[in-house]
């Protein structure tokens, strides 16, 4: 029995937590009126901004899984009889759907999950009036495609509508410009990229998301972003309500290793490891899943892979956590078509490297390939860069 330390967390979220933060949460406890914890919340303003291309007084952190940041977002800035686009090509895109179907008034555009999305639909949607918000994933984990932000940005500009954009499993694994690409409001976790234990979600809104939500008189209270926005301003620096200070010590350390990786490098890292999964699954003959257009992409964090035929994506999820390494299956409709390996937060080459070799020995005594060891010498080669 392999002992929970000794597993190689390889799942698109929750990811491995570094030692130093795991040890920053066991610091004594603060008041959260006070400097100290000011210091704190600004260090996670500050880096977090940096990580969304935004300034740091439009970041505001609350203590919630990435869910409460996507309620907070739709929930404040929509009355009832609003409409909102929510664009669906996967589990997370529904999840928005859903949201916006108890806050507002739910327009759907929904793809078949693993697809992307076609920009021409959704102007379709906007030519028909009077969306005010659309809601969509960048990253979206559960099928591995990377959704056009710029593009819908460019969209919701034109049609004056706000736009609110998940990067949750995004943020700090690929470059994000909130500010560039029009997002208004944008939510990301703490568990992902950022490879800070679960528990916070990190919201940046512009000045014109926070204003509008003024005319909003059924928003949240507990998730409500002017009260996040407002103890969150220079003056103050805290959260309304009573915070998950021992994630806040997390969050502050695991964001401080970013800045010492550097984004441009940490955004690097994310993309050859992803890609050195691609290539060497492709290259034992395994097809990725998404199905890409001319403005989607392949995620910079995570790969979906079909299940070879005749065995289900669950078996192979299964066999590699015998040998201690936790990947993820397909969600919903997609279990046991699908695996999935996430290349999130603190995740190293070899991390990538034993999970590539156990892969390929595991479908060689399932009977789909004979091991060659390919898959060491490309995803090699793919990373070479990263031991230099
Ligand atoms: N959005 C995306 C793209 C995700 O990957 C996830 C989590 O897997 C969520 C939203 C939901 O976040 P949480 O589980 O932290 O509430």
């Amino acid at each position: 029995m392999i002992k929970t330390e000794d597993k190689l967390m390889m799942m698109p979220g929750p990811v491995a937590v570094p030692p130093r933060v795991l040890m920053a949460m066991a610091r004594p406890m603060i008041n959260h009126r006070g400097k100290e914890f000011s210091a704190i919340y600004d260090d996670c303003q500050r880096i977090s901004a940096s990580l969304f291309g935004t300034a740091p007084e439009n970041i505001s952190v609350i203590s919630g899984s990435g869910t409460a940041g996507m309620e907070a977002a739709i929930g404040c800035l929509n009355n009832k009889e609003d409409k909102i686009l929510a664009i669906e090509n996967g589990k997370f895109g529904q999840r928005f759907k859903k949201i916006a179907g108890k806050y507002g008034n739910v327009v759907p555009l929904e793809f078949e999950w693993g697809k992307s999305i076609d920009l021409a639909l959704v102007e379709e949607k906007l030519e028909a009036g009077d969306i005010k918000t659309i809601a969509m994933v960048h990253n979206e984990s559960s099928t591995a495609i990377k959704n056009p932000a710029p593009e819908i940005g460019a969209l919701a500009k034109k049609y004056d509508a706000y736009f609110i954009l998940d990067v949750v499993s995004s943020v700090g694994g690929d470059d994000i410009k909130v500010d560039k690409w029009n997002v208004d409001i944008a939510v990301t976790g703490s568990q992902k990229c950022i490879a800070a234990p679960p528990g916070l979600s990190i919201v940046s809104a512009n000045e014109r998301a926070l204003s509008e939500m003024q005319n909003v008189k059924t928003r949240p209270y507990y998730l409500d972003l002017v009260a996040y926005h407002k103890s969150a301003s220079k003056e103050l620096k805290e959260t309304p309500y009573t915070p998950a200070v021992s994630l806040f010590f997390a969050l502050q350390e695991a964001l401080k290793m970013i800045e010492e990786e550097g984004l441009d490098k940490r955004i690097e890292r994310h993309y050859l490891m992803t890609k050195a999964v691609r290539d060497s699954v492709t290259a034992i003959g395994i097809e990725m899943f998404p199905q890409l257009n001319e403005v989607s992409a392949y995620s910079n964090t995570v790969s979906a892979m079909k299940a070879p035929a005749g065995i289900s994506g669950e078996d192979i999820k299964k066999a590699l956590s015998k040998k201690g390494i936790i990947i993820t299956g397909g969600q919903d409709d997609l279990k046991g078509k699908i695996f999935r390996i996430g290349s999130m937060g603190a995740t190293t080459p070899t991390n990538i490297m034993t999970t590539l070799t156990e892969l390929e020995q595991i479908l060689d005594d399932m009977g789909v390939i004979e091991q060659t060891g390919a898959v060491m010498d490309i995803a090699g080669k793919t990373m070479g860069k990263l031991y230099e």
